[in-house]
């Protein structure tokens, strides 16, 4: 008999948190210091004997810490802590783990920036990164090293949508005796890593978690010690690299997290229906939740129940300036926005070969497979998909990829 695995969207539905005159929000904490009764204690607050006080707010605040406990309860994991962005949370993370001559395995199919950050900033620091195909579990194994403290990946990856084998990862890091990073911002809800043994989970907020474009952010979760670490006064990378998020932010980011689990779900169901009839009209589709894809066996297995696939699927169309013409006449069409980013309300598509992976240099996008005529789709929540569908069929006519 299959147990049935506790649900990510019963943590968010059952918290319950009050505001200050028994609003059924928490009060916004619009303060950068907070206050002490005596002397004394505040010295205690940092030296780091008290707990559970607010001190300032780059350190951590009350709206954060609601934010943080939402997306830590989802993520299974003691505690979260936000920031700015998702490139805040990455870097920080990276730096509290890493010093000089250390070094990072990480998947070679990853966020542009979170690459560029490994391949061109970190070696000012001797910080060497190692990429690899984390699909792969034997070439992730060869590339660990006596100095090799973290391995680095995606759950499913920016642009290719290739799903990491996160229980075969994380055995592999015990193993090694290596801390397993992974950034799940592709699919919050679909995949729970902490529960599948990773030691620290990463978001960017910015994307479906938050789900109105209208904010960057990003977060941390991990167990206890390597949260009140990253917020050490005096070692701690979230504390001394000053990321963190605004209290307003995290106040409306928070009301986005209760409609996370529907959104996903629509995302994820409209995703599947494009993908499985454009592959049947002919076209080359990458999607994780269609047979063809390479790791569907094993996301089927590994995944939460009730999520799909994703709402981000790909398509090939077939060459640079037919992807351009693609994109213009969906856009011109009403289907949705040219422009990075995803998990939006209303579709966004870009071509990640020429914008949010050309940090990629040509030759290593050539190995990957992220070729310049690729289309990234994240679809919206479209209520008729099957309309989304005969509008697109239409502008895929006119550009002569149908
Ligand atoms: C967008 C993105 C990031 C970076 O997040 P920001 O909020 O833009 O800083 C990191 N990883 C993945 C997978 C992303 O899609």
């Amino acid at each position: 008999m299959k147990i049935k695995k506790e649900n990510p969207a019963n943590k968010i539905q059952d918290l319950q948190f009050f505001g200050e005159y028994g609003g059924v929000n928490p009060s916004i904490a619009d303060s950068s210091t907070f206050t002490y009764l005596a002397g004394n204690t505040m010295g205690d607050v940092f030296e780091g004997t008290r707990q559970g006080c607010y001190l300032y707010s780059r350190h951590t605040n009350p709206s954060n810490s609601y934010l943080g406990q939402a997306i830590s309860e989802m993520e299974y994991t003691k505690g979260a802590i936000l920031s700015a962005s998702g490139m805040g949370a990455i870097s920080s993370t990276i730096l509290q783990i890493c010093g000089s001559n250390d070094e990072i395995v990480s998947s070679r199919t990853i966020y542009g920036g979170t690459y560029a950050f490994m391949k061109n900033y970190l070696p000012k620091f001797q910080i060497k990164t190692s990429f690899v195909d984390t699909t792969k579990i034997d070439q992730i194994e060869s590339a660990i090293t006596k100095k090799t403290k973290m391995i680095f990946c995606e759950t499913m990856s920016n642009p290719l949508l290739e799903v990491s084998d996160i229980y075969a990862i994380s055995k592999l890091a015990k193993k090694h005796n290596i801390l397993l990073v992974v950034d799940n911002t592709f699919t919050p809800m679909i995949f729970s890593p902490a529960r599948m043994g990773a030691d620290v989970v990463i978001h960017s907020l910015t994307k479906f978690i938050n789900g109105t474009s209208d904010t960057v952010g990003g977060v941390i979760c991990s167990n206890e010690e390597f949260i009140s670490d990253l917020i050490d006064v005096n070692s701690g990378s979230a504390m001394l690299l000053g990321p963190v998020m605004d209290s307003m932010r995290s106040a409306s980011i928070l009301k986005n997290t209760r409609t996370l689990h529907l959104r996903m779900k629509k995302h994820s169901e409209n995703a599947m229906y494009l993908a499985s009839s454009f592959q049947k009209d002919g076209l080359k589709v990458m999607y994780p939740g269609l047979n063809s894809h390479p790791q569907h066996k094993m996301m089927t297995k590994n995944m939460n129940e009730g999520f799909g696939f994703g709402g981000i699927f790909v398509i090939d169309a077939k060459t640079k300036e037919q992807a351009n013409l693609l994109m213009e006449e969906m856009q011109n069409s009403n289907l949705g926005y040219l422009a990075v980013s995803l998990g939006f309300y209303k579709t966004l598509f870009s071509a990640p070969g020429l914008s949010t992976s050309s940090e990629i240099p040509d030759e290593e996008r050539a190995v990957m497979g992220l070729t310049d005529s690729l289309v990234r789709i994240s679809i919206g929540i479209d209520h008729d998909i099957h309309r989304t569908y005969e509008t697109m069929v239409k502008c895929m006519q006119k550009v002569k990829i149908l």
